[in-house]
């Protein structure tokens, strides 16, 4: 990376007129976080559960994922860390849950899995739970998630897991305070302090990805339920086109520069604002410099990329306004080929610097 990109890292990102943007990570990996606060990114805005699920034998115990979790969650203590639930299936499979089916990315995906399997689903987020306890930045998001349904029932279980572990932490505390005990009377005490403690187990506030076409269209449902959004423009683009993304026989058709992907986030950021519901967006689109103008322009105010990529997106942000980024934005919502989009965004980049 340049110098001058790198110098930009420890200044605020915002744009020249004052608009403050905030540039999280993507990660799965411990390098993925754990030396990436000094690159500039202010938290994990989307921490991929299952990439350290991937390369081993067998799932990992709710006390090895309550160990990994708390590091992540104590990466970022001060602010909010998004954990994704177990996303695999597609493309992404484990060793020992093998999945074999015609239609992988259309298939046994995401929520879709841990809805069907509900013990691995609360052992991962018994094991969030906990390694949240004492620290309080965890967010909870479900993946791939299509209908109401599945939001209901994954919050059904969310607050299962929490009611449980609540009252085995109260039960536990309780049995080594009484070990103690001598005094009966002090009991009730005793009981009000277990009780206290237990309170330290925090409720995290719960979102969804929004990559599957059909909730786009759900909006205000889906707001009724969740704390935020995220969209996933990854999957958004891989479904609303059907382009496989990983299939290179189709890689030209894979652009989340296409007009209809640009004007369906658009009409995302429009509608969740107007809902009051907190919107970011985690794939690779705000990565690069004209995904990340847009993005903002469209009211996106928080930007989750990898790590590698945080320092040159914050130099782009600080050096446009956001009226000229309203500008880019309007007039690119006014092209219909994917082809002139990019010929005018290379422009506007190049005016840029
Ligand atoms: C996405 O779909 O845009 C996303 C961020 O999730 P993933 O790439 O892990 O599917
Ligand atoms: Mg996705």
């Amino acid at each position: 990376l340049t110098e001058k990109v790198m110098k930009v890292a420890n200044l605020p990102c915002i744009t020249t007129d004052g608009r403050a943007i905030e540039i999280l990570l993507n990660a799965g990996l411990s390098e993925g976080f754990e030396h990436s606060g000094n690159l500039g990114a202010l938290s994990i805005g989307l921490y991929r559960t299952e990439i350290p699920f991937m390369d081993r034998s067998c799932f990992p115990s709710e006390q090895e994922q309550t160990q990994l979790y708390r590091r992540v969650l104590n990466a970022f203590p001060k602010h909010a860390v998004t954990m994704r639930t177990l996303d695999v299936g597609g493309d992404k499979s484990l060793p020992y849950f093998p999945i074999t089916e015609d239609n992988p990315f259309l298939g046994w995906r995401g929520i879709r899995i841990t809805l069907d399997h509900p013990e691995i689903f609360l052992v991962q987020i018994r094991a969030m739970l906990r390694a949240n306890q004492g620290i309080g930045n965890l967010e909870i998001m479900l993946p791939m998630i299509s209908n109401i349904e599945e939001v209901d029932e994954a919050t059904r279980l969310i607050n299962q897991a929490y009611f449980e572990l609540k009252a085995e932490l109260k039960t536990q505390l309780l049995e080594e305070l009484v070990k103690d005990l001598y005094d009966k009377d002090l009991s009730i005490e005793l009981e009000h302090k277990a009780e206290a403690i237990s309170q330290q187990l925090m409720k995290p506030r719960v979102g969804i990805m929004l990559e599957v076409p059909s909730v786009i269209f759900q909006l205000p449902e889906l707001a009724k339920r969740v704390d935020f959004f995220s969209v996933g423009s990854n999957d958004l683009t891989q479904y609303l086109l059907a382009v496989d993304r990983n299939n290179s026989q189709v890689a030209n058709l894979y652009d989340s520069f296409h007009p209809a992907v640009l004007r369906a986030l658009y009409a995302i950021a429009q509608e969740s604002a107007q809902l009051l519901v907190p919107i970011s967006l985690c794939g690779e689109l705000a990565s690069t410099p004209a995904g990340a103008l847009l993005l903002l322009a469209m009211g996106y105010d928080k930007l989750s990329m990898n790590s590698h990529n945080v320092p040159r997106i914050k130099w782009v942000i600080r050096h446009v306004s956001f009226e000229q980024a309203q500008d880019i934005l309007s007039h690119t919502l006014t092209l219909s080929s994917t082809n002139d989009v990019h010929d005018y965004l290379n422009e506007q980049l190049e005016t840029l610097g």
